[in-house]
This record gives C-alpha cells, sequence and structure tokens, in this order.
C-alpha cells in the first residue's frame, strides 16, 4: 500500500497513524472524494497491544462502513461475559442477539483490514514512514517524515495514538503524562477451559483498581492480561512481577484449562483516558482516537472513540472545506463533548466505585442480581449505549435500549 502525494497542490488531509481512528477518518473523506494522504511508521500488518475486544458500539461502525468480517480470521463472536468478583463468586451475563455485541480480533488483522479499505477507498497510504516534525501556515500544514518527504495538506489528523508525536512538535503534549491506565497483554494457545468460548473479567483484589481479562479468539487461542489504574496500590513496575503470580492464580487456570501455552512474551503499553482535559486541536490540527485521550476509564476500552473520533473529524472537515478551520474544530469538539464527556465522567466515578474489594463485589453481585439487570449490565458495560445514558435524557430515541448489534443481518 505504497503511494505517492505527488504534485505541488497540498492534499485536503494528512492522517498521521493508521491505526482504527486514522483509517476511519481516511475511509470516510475519501469516500466523500477528499484528497487524504495517510502517514505511518510501521508496516501493516503490525502488532498493537490490546485485548481485542470490540464492543457493540465498534461492531456497529464497522457495520456502517460496509466491514467484512471475513477479511479478519481471527474474528470470534462472543455470547456471554462472565465476571469474576475479589470473593471469587461468578456472575454470567448474556449478550444476546440479534446481532453481535462483542466480538474478539486481533488487531494486527483488524487494523490491516481497516487500512486496506482506507487504500481501496482512494486514500494514499505510506506505510514504514514516520512523522519527524511538522508545522502550520495560515492555510496548510507541512510535515517531514523520517524518510525526508515534505507532505502539505490543508488539515492534519493526529491518530498517532497514547505518544502522539504530532501533538509533542505542534506543542500541545502534557509534559510527563503517561496514560490513565497501564496493561499487559499476552496471546496464548491451547486454551481447554471456558476461556476458549467465554469472554472473562476477574477483579483479583490484587489489582484493585483494575482487572484481569480472557478473551476468546478463534482455534483455542486467547488474547489474556490485565490493566491497572495509575496511582493505585499497585505500581507500574510491580506488574511484571505479579504477571506470573496472576496466571498461576486457580481461577485463572480453571478459566483457560491446565495446559495452556504462552505464543509469544507478554507486551505492556499504557492507555489514556482523559478526554475533556486535553486540547482536541490547534489550529489545522485535530487529534483523534488515543492521541485525543478518549478511551473510556472505566474499562480501557477505546476501539470504538478511536473510530467514533475518526469519523466526526472527517465529517466536520468534509462539512466546513477547506477554508475554515475555526468552524472545523468547533464542530469536532462539539461532537466529542456531546457524546463522550458525559460518559467519561460517569465512568471515572463507577471506576472509582469498584476500585475496592468491597465496592467491586457488591456491584458485580447488584449486577447480577437479576435476569434484567444481568442482561443490561453486560449490554452496558460493552458499550451498546452510552455510559451515561439515564442522566443525558438529549440522547433517548426509540429503542436506545433494545438495539440490534453490529452485523445484525449477516450474523455468523
Ligand atoms: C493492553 C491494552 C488492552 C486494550 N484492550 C482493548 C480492548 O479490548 N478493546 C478496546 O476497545 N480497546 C482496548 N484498548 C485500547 C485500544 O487499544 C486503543 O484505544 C486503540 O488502539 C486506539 O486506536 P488509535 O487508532 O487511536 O491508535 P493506535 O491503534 O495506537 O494507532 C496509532 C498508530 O500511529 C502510528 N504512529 C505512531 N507514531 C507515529 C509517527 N511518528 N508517524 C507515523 N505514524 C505513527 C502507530 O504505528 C500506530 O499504527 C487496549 C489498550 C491496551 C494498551
Amino acid at each position: 500500500m505504497a503511494g505517492d502525494q505527488g504534485g505541488m497542490e497540498p492534499a485536503d488531509v494528512l492522517v498521521v497513524g493508521g491505526g482504527p481512528a486514522g483509517s476511519v477518518a481516511a475511509i470516510t473523506l475519501a469516500r466523500a472524494g477528499r484528497r487524504v494522504v495517510l502517514i505511518d511508521k510501521a508496516r501493516f500488518p503490525r502488532e498493537k497491544t490490546c485485548g481485542d475486544g470490540l464492543t457493540a458500539g465498534a461492531l456497529r461502525l464497522l457495520d456502517d462502513l460496509g466491514f467484512e468480517p471475513d477479511s479478519v480470521p481471527s474474528w470470534h463472536p462472543v455470547d456471554k461475559v462472565v465476571l469474576t468478583s475479589p470473593s471469587g463468586s461468578r456472575r454470567t451475563f448474556p449478550l444476546e442477539r440479534p446481532g453481535l455485541h462483542a466480538v474478539v480480533a486481533r488487531r494486527s488483522e483488524l487494523d490491516h483490514a481497516l487500512l486496506a479499505m482506507a487504500a481501496d477507498a482512494g486514500a494514499e497510504i505510506h506505510e514504514g514512514t514516520a512523522l519527524a516534525e511538522a508545522r502550520q501556515t495560515d492555510d496548510r500544514v507541512i510535515v517531514r517524515t523520517d524518510n525526508g518527504q515534505e507532505l502539505t495538506g490543508r488539515y492534519i489528523l493526529g491518530a498517532d495514538g497514547m505518544w502522539s508525536p504530532l501533538r509533542k512538535t505542534l506543542g500541545v503534549a502534557e509534559p510527563g503524562y503517561r496514560g490513565e491506565w497501564h496493561a499487559f497483554r499476552q496471546y496464548v494457545s491451547n486454551v481447554t477451559g471456558p476461556g476458549a468460548h467465554e469472554l472473562h473479567v476477574v477483579f483479583d483484589q490484587r489489582i484493585l483498581p483494575g482487572y484481569f481479562w480472557a478473551f476468546p479468539l478463534a482455534d483455542g487461542r486467547a488474547n489474556i492480561g490485565f490493566g491497572i489504574q495509575r496511582g493505585g496500590k499497585v505500581e507500574i513496575q510491580a506488574m511484571k512481577q505479579l504477571w506470573p503470580t496472576l496466571l498461576a492464580d486457580p481461577a485463572v487456570t480453571e478459566i483457560l484449562g491446565p495446559d495452556t501455552e504462552p505464543e509469544a512474551p507478554h507486551r505492556a503499553w499504557p492507555i489514556p483516558a482523559r478526554v475533556g482535559r486535553v486540547d482536541l486541536h490547534v489550529d489545522r490540527a485535530l487529534f483523534i482516537g488515543d492521541a485525543a485521550a478518549v478511551t473510556d476509564p472505566l474499562t480501557g476500552e477505546g476501539i470504538a472513540q478511536a473510530m467514533e473520533t475518526g469519523r466526526w473529524a472527517a465529517q466536520a472537515i468534509i462539512t466546513y472545506g477547506p477554508d475554515r478551520p475555526a468552524a472545523v474544530s468547533e464542530q469536532y469538539q462539539g461532537a466529542v463533548e456531546q457524546n463522550l464527556v458525559a460518559d467519561h465522567r460517569l465512568a471515572n466515578l463507577l471506576s472509582r466505585a469498584i476500585s475496592t474489594q468491597f465496592g467491586a463485589e457488591w456491584s458485580i453481585r447488584l449486577a447480577g442480581s437479576s435476569a434484567w439487570s444481568r442482561r443490561n449490565f453486560a449490554r452496558w458495560l460493552f458499550e451498546d449505549y452510552p455510559r451515561a445514558i439515564l442522566v443525558t435524557p438529549r440522547r433517548w430515541r426509540r429503542r436506545v435500549f433494545d438495539r440490534p448489534g453490529g452485523f445484525a443481518s449477516t450474523p455468523r
């Protein structure tokens, strides 16, 4: 997927980063006839440290884009979530069809497929090309890449992840910022326990506020890991020592089965979750996805938010065109505030509530206390509807609590 910017005219939009945020922005813009140049320092397929869990929100958005699940060999729909409380009691939560409310899909495959969709839509993709520096003038953005190219565009989208080099080069990065969460992930094979099919989350008291996950993939594999909140009782440096202890825990062995094999060493990566407290734009630059710190502070899920922010930024540029950067920024900022900020505030409150052993124990008991609460808790946890839906009546729509999941017309 190589390309050449070619010619002296600036592109309509430069996109830095080809993860879900950058690819969805590029797809949206290119389909609307805009000239898009996307650079990524990696060559695809590339690894991304992630739990690989797609929520209902992510699945609906992929469905809307015309994404083809068959392009991802590891695509694994899940119908059940099992939560283990700090005392070891388990509750099962159904994710009922129609449509898919949770899927596990390897990020190396998912991101590659999305980037291919951007190329098919007409975006020029430069893989193995890192942003080195960017500057802005009144009417354009000029980028220098690590391989000596100069690219110009009327706008630039920072979809370059947690450490956003674009944010740094434009002088809007917070010095010393290292994310709200830190998480480990490892792929394992030969999973013979219930974790081969069910999605498990364990609130182990040693890692509160945080959790262990086991997400099933195709072929008896699973994505397992744990995430902790920065500033909690577990130091980030202690995570490495804790990992073998957690893996040896009987609750984990019961989920995965006795003969699980690690596929490769674990990897660790931070998770930024502070939307509302970072700049979303500067002049002709808009930040999307992890570069805008939009992951959910309760769970660390960020793929849906990355794709949504990519789409909102693209729509703002399509609406106002090349000469109205202030209107573009305002529309984008408004979309993020209307759709994400209230959810993030509520998620922050809830994450405080489940940060203690007592809080986690009672939250899980309460959520599992009736068939109604089990069904709705699971759907709410997997972003079937916005976190703060009950306190934001402007978002109430008919059937908001009863919408089918993604790919409802092509169930698999
Ligand atoms: C361990 C872990 C588990 C997670 N589990 C889940 C989960 O199960 N479900 C979920 O929804 N979310 C999960 N998340 C969050 C999710 O991974 C992120 O929110 C999501 O990847 C954000 O997408 P993005 O497109 O913004 O950024 P990324 O996917 O990080 O993409 C950024 C891209 O920018 C490129 N880039 C970086 N620097 C440069 C440069 N200088 N020049 C050019 N390109 C550059 C990178 O190569 C990369 O391709 C998890 C995160 C972690 C760390």
